[in-house]
């Protein structure tokens, strides 16, 4: 049900339109060389795994001896598959398990991220593909902050046809209400619950607090076993910046998995290497859109071809 990464990407080009040109001329010379570096920095990449690739890159096409534009194009994908490291464990844990002391529980994803970078429509469609796999799924509105954020989310709730737990009141604790999600999880024997929390960014130490406590009470219910996923969703469009917002949230709670979003928006679809790196966790999902069937899996393979076809 999910979109399939490659059609989508292809049409909106994360890092690929000039990659595409450069290779298609005929022969690969220094000017070629330096506008693909260009072309990879420009799309975030950044400089270490650029120079990484490049150096790969090169050193391979002396050993073939060839500077032929259709041979380097085959290796520069092999070598940007390497980069986005196909070895990582992209699976998301979304399945009844086995706690600690043996109850069957559902789990427990817990989804981190400043406002404004999609996370509650990234609820809202991870449960639509879980809920077209026949999955049990309750939502926990544990941005309590903002009336407005638990609304949206019961609405993504109905549309998908799940439960949203949500306060009665502006400003109660968002761990209560992660505390009743689970209770309510358990209770509907769910498969999956998702807890959309509180995206203000403050500094570390009460991000730290809260997400803490909301994972602390969140996991009161869970047997002795821990929530099964920390997602981080970050906007692929802020670049740096993002990344400064990432680095924050990863130091405040342990991220499981990454969400990169609006990777339809954007030319810099190499931030996939770059926030893996520095957060060292994978990218398991990437948003494509903001309609209801706008999330993909991510998938090294998949991404690479859409950039470079
Ligand atoms: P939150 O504040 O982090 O919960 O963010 P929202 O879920 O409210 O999303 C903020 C805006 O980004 C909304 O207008 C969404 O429709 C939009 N959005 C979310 N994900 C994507 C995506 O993958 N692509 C695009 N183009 N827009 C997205």
């Amino acid at each position: 049900r999910m979109v399939r990464l490659r059609d989508r990407l292809s049409r909106s080009g994360a890092l690929g339109r000039g990659l595409l040109g450069l290779l298609t001329r005929e022969s690969v010379d220094q000017d070629t060389w330096d506008e693909i570096e260009e072309t990879l920095l420009l799309a975030d990449l950044g400089p270490d795994p650029t120079d990484e690739l490049l150096e790969g890159l090169r050193e391979r096409m002396r050993v073939l001896g060839t500077n032929d534009p259709a041979a380097v194009r085959e290796v520069l994908r092999e070598e940007l598959v390497k980069i986005i490291d196909p070895a990582l464990d992209r699976r998301l844990a979304a399945t009844r398990r086995e706690a600690a002391d043996g109850t069957s529980i559902p789990s427990v994803i817990l989804m981190v991220g400043v406002n404004g970078t999609g996370k509650t429509t990234t609820v809202g469609k991870l449960a639509r593909v879980l809920v077209a796999e026949k999955r049990g799924v309750v939502l926990g509105a544990a941005d309590t902050f903002r009336a407005a954020a638990a609304d949206q989310l019961a609405t993504w709730g109905s549309r998908v046809g799940v439960e949203t737990i949500r306060s009665d009141r502006d400003g109660a604790d968002p761990a209560a209400v992660a505390f009743e999600a689970v209770k309510q999880g358990l209770e509907q024997d769910a498969d999956v619950v998702i807890i959309d929390t509180a995206g203000r960014l403050q500094n570390k130490k009460g991000l730290m607090d809260e997400l803490g406590k909301v994972r602390r009470v969140a996991e009161k219910n869970l047997h002795g076993s821990p929530v099964a996923e920390v997602l981080l969703v970050l906007d692929a469009t802020t670049g740096q910046n993002g990344m400064q917002q990432a680095r924050v949230f990863s130091e405040a709670v342990d991220v499981t998995g990454i969400v990169l979003t609006k990777l339809d928006g954007t030319a810099k679809g190499g931030i996939v290497v770059s926030v893996q790196r520095e957060l060292g966790v994978p990218v398991k999902m990437v948003g494509l859109g903001e309609g209801m069937d706008d999330l993909a899996p991510f998938d090294p393979h998949g991404f690479v071809d859409a950039l470079i076809g």
